[in-house]
């Protein structure tokens, strides 16, 4: 097993290191090990028909390569199991909470830190608490489950990115930046039926995009000179700090925990899914300053999640979690995390494989449709390269396109959306160099072969979120992608 990750670019670590290496090896030695599923081809033919093709519906146990989601699916260090087994289960007042809460308030600098299960329970105590109909939240692009919650509490949720964040091949550095004359028209225009200004760092729904800092210091500027508070969705804010220390001209000097500080400090909340930055696989918060908002979000929290210093989490999950919010910040684990999405990325641009580029920090989206331009949009082109992942590799990605955010028209046809996007997500800590190699080459072998393959049709779909939970079929018998085969 091969456990290094070549260095296309200087890194940040290089000047204390005397040896200079060109790959930057995980910082990490593995202790406790999962055996990998794996599976025959005839095996997951068989599994797919059973999950109707929907890769949701697969169990685990089938999947080789599971790049599904960096949410919830990394690896907690020695430290954080340590916590785990000290953390303190008392009802009120635990200390695994004031541990947690001290993190949070170094992190954020807000007074109010409050635990919630995981994102988008901060999400509906929010925008349950400050939404209503007739208001309006403007971001640079809500999460879906963030548009979810903004749209339940009557909200209208408005997507306000760049044009480069809508644009594949763009290679902007900050695509996840928010388009400032938008902005600034909309809180003219609008300004007394906004609630809140929100910026998702990094811009998950645009690839994983980072926002600069120069670009959050002008929005809170315009939310200053408007009196709109400003948020961050921050659930890869450490990712998204990396970014600027790396990308952004008159950051490299500063430490990437300073630089996460700074965004902080200069937002007025913070709503987090700790299961991507905080490294655990539960957990979640809302961190504010404003005392009125903060009593009516934990009246909600009470209601649904649990007392404050709980909060729908177990003692033990808030003291694993206080120590993921510090190792996040490690650079050289950072280095590693950001290196291996591009290592990726580039060695499949290396392939001529249609990608969105640049990497964001976790994962690589292939471009389905510029994959497969012989399958028509509404015939499912990223549906149908999802499949064939599986199919040939064992490895699930998952579609970020038509069938997530189109819908089926009145003719029974699909009403594609703008991008047929298939997301490969990388764990944090999960997956060696030579996972992410046999992925390259299985990814090769389908594109290679891409001509064998053909569309999908949903047969039956539930009334929302279909992308969960419907069922496909091939629209034509699949020609199959033997070695040898035609
Ligand atoms: C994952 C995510 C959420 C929702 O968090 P959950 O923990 O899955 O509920 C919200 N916003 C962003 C940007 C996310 O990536």
């Amino acid at each position: 097993m091969i456990q290094i990750i070549e260095a296309p670019q200087s890194q940040v670590h290089r000047r204390d290191m005397a040896f200079h290496a060109r790959t930057i090896i995980e910082p990490f030695k593995v202790r406790c090990v999962e055996p990998l599923p794996m599976t025959s081809r005839e095996h997951r033919e068989a599994k797919l028909r059973e999950a109707r093709h929907n890769l949701f519906a697969l169990r685990a146990e089938d999947v080789t390569i599971d790049l599904m989601t960096d949410s919830g699916t990394g690896a907690m260090s020695q430290a954080q199991w340590s916590a785990l087994m000290s953390g303190d289960e008392s009802y009120a007042g635990s200390r695994s909470f004031f541990e947690f809460e001290s993190v949070v308030r170094e992190l954020t600098g807000k007074r109010h830190v409050i635990p919630t299960h995981q994102g988008r329970a901060a999400e509906r105590i929010l925008f349950g608490a400050i939404g209503r109909p007739g208001l309006v939240v403007p971001a640079n692009a809500h999460f879906d489950t963030t548009r979810a919650n903004v749209t339940a509490s009557g909200c209208e949720a408005l997507d306000l990115v760049i044009a480069e964040g809508n644009d594949p091949r763009s290679l902007h550095p900050f695509k996840g930046d928010v388009d400032l004359a938008r902005l600034d028209a909309l809180l003219c225009e609008r300004g007394a039926s906004v609630p809140l200004v929100l910026v998702t760092v990094t811009n998950n729904t645009g690839g994983g995009q980072p926002v600069s800092m120069g670009n959050l210091r002008a929005v809170r500027e315009l939310c200053t000179r408007h009196a709109v508070p400003l948020f961050l969705d921050c659930a890869r804010f450490a990712e998204n700090a990396y970014f600027i220390k790396t990308r952004e001209p008159g950051f490299s000097d500063r430490s990437v925990e300073s630089i996460a500080q700074e965004m902080f400090r200069l937002a007025h909340g913070a709503l987090m899914s700790a299961k991507k930055d905080g490294l655990v696989n539960i957990g979640g918060f809302l961190a504010l300053d404003d005392d009125a908002w903060a009593r009516s979000c934990r009246s909600a929290l009470i209601l649904t999640e649990g007392f404050p210093t709980y909060g729908g989490l177990a003692g033990r999950d808030l003291a694993a979690l206080a120590v993921g919010l510090r190792e996040v910040l490690d650079e050289r684990y950072l280095d590693y995390r950001v290196a291996s999405v591009r290592y990726l990325h580039d060695h499949l641009a290396r392939l001529g494989v249609p990608l969105l580029s640049p990497p964001g920090g976790h994962a690589v989206y292939l471009d389905g449709r510029a994959f497969l331009p012989h399958v028509a949009p509404r015939d499912l082109p990223g549906q149908a390269l999802s499949i064939a992942l599986y199919r040939e590799a064992g490895i699930r990605a998952v579609e970020i396109g038509t069938v997530m955010f189109g819908r089926t028209g009145e003719d029974g046809r699909q009403i594609p959306s703008p991008m047929d996007l298939v997301r490969l997500a990388l764990p944090r800590r999960v997956y060696t160099q030579s996972h992410v190699d046999y992925v390259i080459e299985a990814v090769g072998y389908v594109f290679e072969r891409r001509a064998a393959l053909g569309g999908y049709r949903i047969v039956d779909e539930p009334p929302t979120l279909r992308h969960f939970d419907c069922g496909f079929e091939p629209i034509a018998d699949e020609r199959g992608m033997r070695p040898g085969g035609k």
